[in-house]
């Protein structure tokens, strides 16, 4: 887990296979000691397949995005310092950055506080999510992020945390920043969806 998205062995991460198995990491126990042999294997209703740990307690809020959005293929909750302050004012994160509308889909909002690992923080998740926000937040906690695989979920995972950071010094500079136009917002995400990089399609 980056350095700044992890305190202690807080935070989670989680992906899907082909056939539908998640792979999730184990509550409580430190990453830089974690064995390939301490993730768990489940089927998508929580059914412990392999493995002897006890899985996240974020387990429901993991398998609630996998059921209601198809396009998430790993997850990655952290508690970043700058997304998780925004959090705590239950503010959102508009889109105002090129690569910030490119990776993150849509405006990040935060979830309405429920405990830690209740049904009612997935379902609050699930809602703050949406149809095409690939991030939100969770009010007082920390951040969720998803992707077609955990490379990518990481890559949103800090995408968020750098854009809640220039927000955080445009709003400590007395500034704001300039809203972004519908069209490009458009552009940029189509062009990053099927041109970026070494894509076939150009
Ligand atoms: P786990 O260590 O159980 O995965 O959960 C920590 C956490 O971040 C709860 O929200
Ligand atoms: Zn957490």
């Amino acid at each position: 887990m980056a350095e700044h998205a992890a305190i202690g062995t807080w935070g989670n991460i989680s992906a899907l296979d082909e056939e539908g198995y998640v792979y999730i990491t184990p509550s409580g126990m430190e990453y830089d000691k974690l064995l390939p042999e301490d993730i768990i294997k489940m089927d998508k209703d929580g059914n412990i397949i392999e493995g002897n740990r006890r899985p996240s307690t974020e387990t429901a809020l993991h398998l609630a995005l996998y059921k209601s959005r198809k396009d998430c293929h790993a997850i990655v909750h952290t508690h970043p310092i700058y997304s998780t302050a925004f959090s705590a004012m239950g503010e959102d994160i508009p889109l105002f950055l090129d690569t910030a509308v490119q990776k993150l889909g849509d405006t990040i909002r935060t979830a309405d506080h429920a405990m830690p690992g209740s049904v009612e923080l997935a379902d609050n998740c699930v809602k703050a999510l949406g149809e095409r926000s690939r991030a939100c937040l969770l009010q007082s906690h920390g951040a969720v992020c998803i992707g077609s695989d955990p490379d990518d979920a990481f890559l949103v995972s800090e995408t968020l945390e750098y854009t809640a950071q220039i927000y955080s010094l445009i709003r400590s500079m007395g500034g704001n920043f300039i809203p972004m136009k519908t069209s490009d917002i458009s552009s940029m995400q189509e062009f990053a969806a099927k041109h970026y990089g070494q894509q076939a399609e150009r």
